[in-house]
């Protein structure tokens, strides 16, 4: 394959892979994304395959089908709950693999073409070499602990210690002065010595923060693997890898913004706060105050003889996996002559789309799901408001308590509707650990049990 052809092909395969992450924005036309998503890839795994400097077929090969086969295992087991930690698994191996291109290409940057006419390693591969191993080791640790904290192997509180902050950021300035020094003398202890500290800051960064903020990890981790992977395609002079680096980098920082948004915090609060560690402690939290409990055979009157309903999901129905009861409600309540919409929060449940996948796959209707500012205004002339496992997004102290820790994010109006109906186990606060005044409100009835539960009893009754 010429060079132009190559380029022409790797253009192709980018302009797919941009098509892909516009497709994935919607739930409606995600599939569609995944697949310009696999197009894109298999052109640009088969113009790399096909260049005339590749030496060796078996170990492409080998490759190919050990890693094919071992994702497509996991992508068919993997539980949709498990899907943040899976992504911080994926985004480990492609930290490692920008550490083990760059060691490679160190020691043989003749193979990469990267030496000038003296047969030096050239001034910008050593910098893009030096990002490349730093950037690619902290994706490396800092996944891993994200990957334990999710998975419960590690504890998912807050790891703090005095001089932790001055620590990092010393260890952050080193590697930086170690950037410097390998650029200008590229020896392989401080190439070593470099990748160490950017493992140990990797883990040092992470440790400190919850569990429940790891999503937003997660997705500026995704940022961090896009970086290191730009890297390696300077490193490896290959255009289709800068591009989908950047992509992935960018996209992922947009991503970690608009969660940090949505929860109304910084990303360096998220990763200097230690907030969102386990909730059981908080979870402590009850009020004195009387509350109205009711049955499922009442939401079930309440509901039938409404004109409208909006049900609000959140992490607890994703937890009871209760969506495809909720869309039996539904259907149940339509042939009732109600009307029945779902307003989705953008940070409900515990990663970006959380609500949005699972409605999807109990085949609710795209038509009758709405977004936080299509239907906020429609709360107050809404006869019902069916809350599922949601808390923190729809507590009005958001609103009116400056002091909260969620003052200021945007929640769901649900408060503003006739009736509110709450579907949780027990007066537990949820992921922002605060109490929600609208459980002891007079038009909220608080429906204690299991949601998937619940909801399959308030069918039977319907
Ligand atoms: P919350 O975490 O506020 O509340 C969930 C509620 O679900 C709990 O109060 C719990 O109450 C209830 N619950 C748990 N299990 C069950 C069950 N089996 N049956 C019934 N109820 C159950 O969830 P929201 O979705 O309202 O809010 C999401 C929170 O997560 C926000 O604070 C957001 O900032 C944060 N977050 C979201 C991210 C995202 O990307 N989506 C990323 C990071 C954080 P009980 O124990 O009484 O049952």
């Amino acid at each position: 394959m010429s060079e132009n052809l190559t380029a022409l092909a790797y253009l192709v395969a980018s302009v797919l892979f941009i098509m892909a992450l516009r497709g994935l924005s919607s739930p409606e036309s995600s599939r569609k994304g995944n697949i310009y998503g696999i197009v894109g890839m298999a052109i640009a795994i088969a113009t790399t395959v096909v260049r005339p400097d590749v030496v060796s077929y078996g170990w492409i090969l080998g490759g190919i089908v050990l890693g094919g086969g071992v994702g497509t295992m996991i992508a068919l087991r993997i539980k949709m709950t498990a899907m943040p930690e899976l992504v911080a698994a994926f985004h480990s191996l492609v930290g490692m693999a920008a550490v083990m291109v760059a060691a490679a290409a160190f020691y043989n940057p003749a193979a990469y073409g990267i030496v000038d006419a003296e047969g030096v390693l050239k001034l910008a591969s050593r910098i893009e070499m030096g990002l490349g191993v730093a950037i690619g080791a902290i994706t490396f640790s800092g996944s891993v602990i994200a990957f334990a904290k999710l998975k419960g192997i590690m504890t998912g509180n807050p790891i703090v210690f005095p001089g932790q902050h001055p620590l990092n950021a010393l260890i952050g300035l080193v590697i930086i002065g170690l950037l410097i020094g390998f650029a200008a003398e590229p020896s392989p202890v401080l190439f070593w010595i470099m990748t160490g500290l950017a493992f140990a800051i990797g883990f040092l960064l992470i440790i400190p923060v919850g569990g429940a903020d790891m999503p937003v990890i997660v997705s500026m981790l995704n940022s961090y693997s896009g970086w290191a992977a730009a890297g390696i395609g300077f490193t490896l002079e290959n255009t289709a890898l800068i591009i989908t680096g950047a992509l992935v980098g960018s996209s992922g920082a947009i991503l970690s913004y608009i969660m940090c948004k949505a929860m109304n915090r910084s990303i360096v609060n998220v990763v200097l706060g230690g907030f969102g560690g386990d909730t059981s402690a908080a979870g402590a939290i009850r009020s004195d105050r009387p509350v109205r409990p009711g049955s499922a055979e009442d939401a079930a009157f309440i509901m039938k003889n409404a004109g409208s309903v909006i049900i609000v999901p959140g992490y607890g129905m994703a937890v009871a996996q209760a969506q495809h009861s909720v869309r039996e409600m539904a259907d149940a309540l339509k042939a009732n002559g109600v009307k029945v919409r779902y307003a989705i929060h953008p940070v409900a449940g515990r990663m970006p789309g959380h609500m949005n996948v699972l409605l999807a796959e109990a085949n609710v209707p795209y038509d009758e799901v709405a977004e936080l500012e299509e239907i906020n205004a429609d709360f107050s002339s809404t006869d019902v408001s069916f809350v599922i496992g949601a808390n923190d997004v729809t507590n009005p102290a958001a609103r009116t308590d400056p002091q909260s820790p969620i003052a200021g994010m945007p929640i769901l109006d649900v408060d503003k509707s006739r009736t509110v109906l709450f579907v949780k186990r027990s007066l537990s606060p949820g992921y922002a650990g605060i109490d929600n005044d609208l459980f002891y409100a007079e038009s909220t009835m608080m429906l204690f049990a299991d949601a998937k539960k619940m909801v399959d009893d308030i069918v039977k009754s319907l």
